[in-house]
């Protein structure tokens, strides 16, 4: 060890060998002696209130565990199990949402658009088997809806893919890959039989409350591709009926078959129940306007959506 170097147990020595460090500290003020005994008193409280905090959780915990023994509480007191997606793998196929129709919309519409918009991502969330979720023409009115709700929550939405441009742009680089897909569309003369993984389904992001007519089903006939309705008809007893749908009940309709391989069951968990008792042992055609609660379906916000997904 050479002179110049301290060891650290001399160093205090060695500060207090300097006549400046021999000095006794400058008295402190009244003030802050105060502050600190302050200081000191609310450390203490707190640890106090820190104690008692725990001692009557854990007091809570034993009369809950005594009554459950007696089999004194009621289901509303147990914890409620939380609702955890089995996730499986994605199922492999795209669903595709339009938004090419917002010119042709009120801001009303536009608004309960959304809120579809929000009831589709939340379903696939909770999809045992999601689709890769596209929305393709976002623009106008439905991007400034979407940009306005929640701090734009849309764009958080995980597994989604958002453009401006057209579904046209899936073929951009492979013509081919307009024969894998399919829009779906209540007009359609061609009935899906079946889901494929290796297929794309459009549906067209409108609602309208029925003013239009074969719309979608033009837009895919001017792009040059298939078109196909669910096969609604087959398992409701109005075989002429011309179903339509709003886009989150058409998409969870595709989610269920994912899961169940079965358009029945599909049907029944996704469309209300009144709608095929309205139809039971009924031989005329029906005026297939959607009643208001259907066409409309604006229950939560899309932000309220966004924060109970979050769980
Ligand atoms: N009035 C619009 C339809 C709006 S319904 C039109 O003229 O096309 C919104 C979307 O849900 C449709 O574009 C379609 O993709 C889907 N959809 C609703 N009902 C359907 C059905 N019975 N079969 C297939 N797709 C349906």
């Amino acid at each position: 060890m050479s002179g110049s170097e301290i060891a650290p147990e001399d160093a205090a020595q060695h500060l207090s060998d300097v006549p400046e460090f021999d000095q006794p500290a400058a008295q402190p003020s009244k003030s802050s002696l105060k502050k600190a005994a302050r200081r000191e008193k609310l450390a203490a409280f707190k640890l106090e209130r820190r104690a008692r905090e725990k001692l009557a959780k854990k007091e809570k915990k034993r009369i809950k565990a005594e009554k459950r023994a007696a089999g004194e509480l009621d289901s509303e007191d147990e914890p409620k199990p939380k609702k955890r997606r089995i996730a499986g793998p994605p199922f492999g196929g795209r669903v595709v949402v339009d938004l090419g129709f917002d010119k042709i919309m009120t801001e009303k519409e536009v608004q309960s658009l959304c809120s579809q918009l929000g009831y589709t991502y939340s379903a696939n969330r909770h999809a045992g088997h999601p689709f890769a979720l596209f929305f393709t023409s976002l623009d106008g009115k439905t991007l400034a809806r979407l940009e306005s709700l929640g701090d734009a929550s849309y764009k958080r939405w995980t597994n989604t893919q958002w453009w401006s441009e057209g579904y046209e742009r899936l073929w951009d680089t492979d013509p081919a890959v307009k024969q894998s897909i399919v829009y779906l569309t209540a007009d359609s003369d061609e009935e899906l039989t079946e889901l494929k993984p290796d297929e794309t389904y459009v549906i067209g992001g409108i609602c309208d409350h029925n003013r239009y007519k074969n719309e979608c089903l033009n837009k895919a006939q001017a792009t040059g591709i298939r078109t196909a309705r669910l096969p609604i008809g087959t398992y409701l007893a109005d075989l002429r009926s011309r179903k339509v749908l709003t886009v989150n009940q058409a998409f969870e309709i595709l989610v269920h078959w994912v899961e169940t391989r079965d358009w029945e069951s599909a049907f029944h968990a996704v469309i209300p129940k009144r709608k095929f008792d309205e139809n039971k042992g009924n031989d005329k055609v029906k005026s297939m306007k959607p009643e208001k609660a259907d066409s409309e379906t604006v229950v939560v916000s899309v932000e309220e959506l966004e924060t109970n997904d979050q769980t």
